[in-house]
């Protein structure tokens, strides 16, 4: 359920780190932000997990993306919580998190991809783009693939219509 309301029952109660509020807008914002610490706990305990295999095995090349499937608006905009919206999206519903993360054998063996990925990681990217990002950054080669969709290619088009 990640950090999708209610918030307070998306992390336990040793994630109850932010817990002074002076009202009930106070409340659900540091409910929120403690699903956030236990979201980040939950991500970093998986790369974790694969970056110690990388070390046990290091000949293993092996690349983790993550994101989230859209933002929340916390009072961000609009005096509201949520991420349902028919009109107006507010921008915390949509720029989310972006991660990537790479074992020491893949940055020794793709040094012109890490390139490519630094260079490009303030540049806008959509997700249903993520498809040709995957097969991108893990070299594979796919009939289909367009690098313009890649945020991981320097032919990316970052200026292609997003939401
Ligand atoms: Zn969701």
């Amino acid at each position: 359920m990640g950090s999708h309301s209610k918030y307070s029952k998306r992390y336990p109660m040793k994630y109850n780190k932010f817990n002074l509020a002076k009202n009930n807008k106070e409340k659900i914002i540091n409910e929120y932000d403690n699903s956030i610490l236990y979201n980040d706990f939950v991500v970093n305990s998986l790369l974790y997990i694969k970056k110690q295999y990388c070390i046990e095995n290091h000949e293993v090349i092996a690349t983790a993306i993550y994101f989230s499937d859209h933002g929340e608006n916390v009072y961000d905009e609009n005096d509201n919580v949520g991420h349902d919206y028919a009109d107006v999206l507010p921008k915390a519903n949509v720029e989310i998190p972006f991660i990537v993360w790479y074992s020491a054998r893949y940055q020794s063996l793709y040094p012109n991809k890490l390139n490519i990925i630094y260079s490009n990681k303030n540049k806008p990217f959509i997700t249903d783009n993520l498809f040709h990002a995957i097969i991108d950054i893990n070299d594979i080669t796919f009939k289909l693939f367009e690098p313009e969709r890649s945020i991981f290619n320097k032919k990316y088009n970052s200026n292609r219509k997003r939401i």
